[in-house]
């Protein structure tokens, strides 16, 4: 089995875990992995790593210097600004609007995986991991 480990460019974004946890509005440098398994090469490879880091960073180019929130973090939306739960705002523009109820690194992973998985080729095994912090990261494959 061949396994390919491959990063993407970090990205800086802003999340709120107040109604699960307690901790207000805060940011993270997000740096996101994609790993690949696979039995079969083509001209000596599994992917062109390039392929995979340029889809990888399109995908994650949406969250960089935003404020990610999950629609649990919406209380409404009034014009350009989201009102969100835990009393601020942000203007629309700065914030990405997840259809995922969490702006989890959980489920981070699985958006990325589920966009990457409709541009790549079918392997053995695809796996996207996100590390929020230096000691922790998530991650999702099926
Ligand atoms: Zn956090």
């Amino acid at each position: 089995m061949y396994k390919l480990e491959i990063h993407g460019k970090t990205f800086a974004a802003s999340h709120s875990d107040s109604l699960i946890k307690g901790e207000p509005l805060h940011g993270h440098n997000y740096r996101p992995i994609v790993l690949i398994e696979h039995d079969k090469l083509t001209d000596g490879m599994v992917i062109d790593f390039r392929i995979v880091k340029k889809l990888l960073n399109e995908i994650t180019a949406e969250f960089d210097h935003k404020v990610l929130l999950g629609k649990k973090d919406v209380k409404e939306i009034k014009g350009e600004t989201v009102v969100c739960h835990s009393n601020y705002s942000v203007p629309k523009k700065d914030a990405v609007l997840l259809d995922e109820d969490y702006a989890m690194c959980e489920l981070l992973a699985q958006r990325v995986y589920r966009k990457l998985e409709k541009k790549l080729p079918k392997f053995k095994k695809l796996e996207v991991k996100i590390w929020e912090t230096e000691y922790g990261a998530a991650s999702f494959s099926e």
